[in-house]
């Protein structure tokens, strides 16, 4: 599939669910969430089918994110299926780890190929300041289990307040360096004031190279995280969504009012 800026379109961000175990101070409030009702979360078979119409069309490359994404019930059987949609050369997910001890092995058995895992800071009082309710160590640990796993790479989401020269993000990248892990610094980003920023040793952000769509738990392809364009695949089908997505892809991104990173699915 190529956009009407003959930019070809490859990767499928998919969030299976808008709810977190934790609440990154930049990412979702503290109290009062509104979280989507369960009716309104596609169901598994509704997201595979989705996917599967992606992959027809060229999509090769499928990240499955959130919300937090372990906390969703049967995840693992659910990334085996899409380990075992022919087409797919990529399969990762992006987690904050504080699951992984348990969710590591499974994962890997599962089929999925690669992991990246969120994290900020390995200070305990700062990541527990940062994330109002986690505990560095279970994600530590659970970075240990990943590479125990198998899972490679293994990349860190590093997120920093202005660049990777900060006190919080040298000690992640000094962390990184002796554990073998790839990392990239993502500057905090505001979706309504569309302040978006380049990912540091990652790609992300140069809207000329933008290969991606995202399908929302509720069911919506956005074609652009700083835009409010989106389409249901409820009421259009998958195809007919993806297909008006890959046309409606803007040029560049401005802004998005509705939707913060939680339910995206960053
Ligand atoms: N819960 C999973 C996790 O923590 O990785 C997956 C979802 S989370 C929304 C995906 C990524 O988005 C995380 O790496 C997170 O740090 C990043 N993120 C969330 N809000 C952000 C913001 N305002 N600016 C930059 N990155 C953000």
């Amino acid at each position: 599939m190529f956009d009407p800026f003959d930019r070809r379109i490859t990767y499928l961000r998919v969030s299976v669910t808008d709810r977190c175990n934790l609440r990154c101070e930049y990412c979702m409030p503290e109290e009062g969430v509104s979280l989507l009702a369960h009716a309104d979360i596609l169901s598994y078979e509704e997201i595979l089918q989705v996917i599967r119409a992606g992959v027809t069309h060229g999509i090769e490359k499928v990240r499955i994110t959130g919300g937090e994404p372990l906390v969703r019930k049967g995840i693992i059987d659910f990334i085996k299926s899409v380990a075992g949609i022919e087409g797919i050369k990529d399969l990762s997910l992006t987690t904050n780890g504080v699951l992984l001890s348990e969710f590591a092995m499974p994962l890997a058995d599962a089929g999925l190929h690669r992991i990246n895992i969120s994290l900020d800071t390995i200070n305990p009082a700062r990541y527990s300041k940062i994330t109002r309710r986690g505990d560095v160590s279970d994600v530590l640990s659970g970075i240990q289990a990943a590479k125990q796993a198998g899972l490679k790479p293994i990349k860190i989401n590093c997120v920093v307040h202005r660049s990777s020269k900060e006190e919080d993000a040298q000690a992640v990248a000094a962390f990184c360096k002796e554990n073998d892990l790839e990392v990239r610094f993502i500057r905090r980003m505001n979706l309504e004031n569309g302040e978006f920023g380049i990912v540091e040793g990652g790609s992300g952000g140069d809207c000329s190279e933008c290969n991606r769509l995202r399908l929302t738990s509720d069911g919506m392809i956005k074609p652009c995280l700083f835009n409010d364009i989106e389409f249901s695949v409820q009421q259009l089908g998958p195809e007919e969504a993806i297909r008006r997505a890959v046309l409606g892809k803007p040029a560049c991104g401005t802004s998005s009012n509705h939707r913060a990173f939680y339910n995206v699915g960053g």
